[in-house]
């Protein structure tokens, strides 16, 4: 079909999903010829030949987010680490597979890195001694902001400045391009966890990276040699996930600057990380302070998560539902015990991923939880509140299978 063909001119509103794993062809010597460019990483007009190649639900996906992120390409991956492994790796491929990172990073990321499972090797840097690490066989920077899971900014662009030439990659899986968008700050490479706030209903695995055409050709060529693709399905729900993406996080941000602050004034609670807290930070580069919050309160972080109710007691984020979990039990167990401490994820922290309910059934919620935390029993204040439901209250309070 050609090109320019849109939805409207096929008679069309839902995007289509392409499940082909095949693309019939009868002219060989042509397939032959596009095939070489696809194994090079080029973006051939028309069908892929084979699925592992590439997807036009996905493909649909990837020009999205890119523009999304101000970048001219997108590749997509079945899941963030498939995606961050395809840049590990094609530093390695390059001959630089020395890589400097910064911590705190995502858990898995850090253990990805640390363990050198790839062939890469890494130095662990802060902003100031960033500069002393890079060397010649340097691949890649990676960094995280705000940083999972105790939420501090880096300056992007004095990182940027530092790294001249070496590809700096950011993970902006937590702030998504609504609030921040990386490239604009002097990052190459923006990497996104899908599983997250793209597609945002907690029931899809991808992963993204947003870039310049010829670091995407080299990606692509890693992707179609070793197979880590997204599933056009997942495809087609992350494409559905954008469409109310905006919305989402500036209305989750929004609560969660609102229970952070009541966190913050809360003699329960010893600290709180929340960037919107913070007072010296980087300088128009997150709109808001995005919608997790991470704190530390007198008493059992495994009580807390242990007496919640509207919230749920589980890892990830970026979902319509919020999430509470005890990052050195679960995001973190990977990294040790040393290093996490090393990077502010003390025993104590507990991380927030705030949702779509209503603010105040939240902070009830969180209200009794603390107490049971703290004292090991429930507050007056706690009790359900009358009257109607949010939305976010009511479909959890269904029965699992009716
Ligand atoms: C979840 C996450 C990842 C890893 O993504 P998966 O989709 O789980 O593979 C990477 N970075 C951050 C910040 C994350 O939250």
């Amino acid at each position: 079909m050609p090109a320019a063909t849109t939805l409207v001119d096929l008679g069309m509103h839902a995007v289509p999903i392409d499940l082909s794993t095949t693309y019939p062809a009868r002219d060989s010597r042509r397939e032959a010829a596009r095939l070489d460019m696809f194994a090079a990483g080029a973006l051939e007009p028309g069908p892929p030949i084979y699925g592992r190649v590439g997807n036009l639900t996905v493909a649909r996906f990837e020009r999205a987010l890119a523009e999304l992120e101000a970048c001219p390409a997108g590749v997509a991956f079945a899941s963030g680490m498939a995606a961050l492994s395809a840049c590990l790796l094609a530093g390695v491929v390059a001959g630089r597979p020395h890589v400097v990172a910064l911590r705190p990073l995502y858990g898995s990321s850090d253990h990805l890195l640390d363990s050198g499972l790839l062939g890469t090797q890494v130095s662990w840097a802060t902003p100031d001694t960033l500069y002393r690490e890079l060397r010649d066989d340097t691949g890649l920077v990676v960094v995280e902001t705000p940083a999972n899971p105790t939420l501090a900014e880096v300056d992007l662009r004095a990182m940027a400045d530092t790294c001249g030439d070496t590809p700096l990659l950011v993970d902006n899986t937590f702030a998504t391009p609504v609030l921040q968008r990386p490239i604009e700050h002097g990052a190459r490479i923006v990497l996104h966890s899908a599983t997250k706030f793209l597609g945002g209903h907690g029931d899809v695995m991808g992963g993204i990276l947003a870039c310049d055409e010829e670091y995407a050709r080299r990606l692509r060529q890693i992707r179609t040699a070793t197979g880590g693709l997204m599933h056009p399905l997942a495809g087609y729900l992350l494409l559905r996930g954008l469409a109310t993406l905006p919305i989402r996080v500036r209305a989750a941000s929004a609560a969660a600057a609102e229970l952070a602050a009541r966190l913050a004034a809360d003699r329960r609670v010893r600290r709180v990380c929340y960037p919107g807290l913070v007072e010296d930070r980087p300088a128009g580069q997150m709109e808001t302070g995005g919608a997790l919050v991470s704190f530390e309160l007198d008493g059992d972080p495994h009580a807390v998560i242990a007496a919640v109710r509207l919230i749920t007691p589980a890892v990830s984020l970026g979902c319509v539902d919020t999430l509470i979990q005890h990052p050195a039990s679960l995001s973190h167990h990977v990294v040790d015990p040393q290093d996490r401490h090393h990077g502010g994820i003390s025993d104590k922290l507990l991380r927030l991923s705030v949702g779509l309910e209503d603010v105040e059934d939240l902070w009830a919620d969180l209200d009794q939880a603390l107490s049971v935390g703290v004292r090991g029993t429930t507050t007056r204040a706690s009790e359900r509140r009358g009257g109607a439901v949010s939305a976010g209250v009511a479909w959890k309070a269904l029965d699992a299978l009716t």
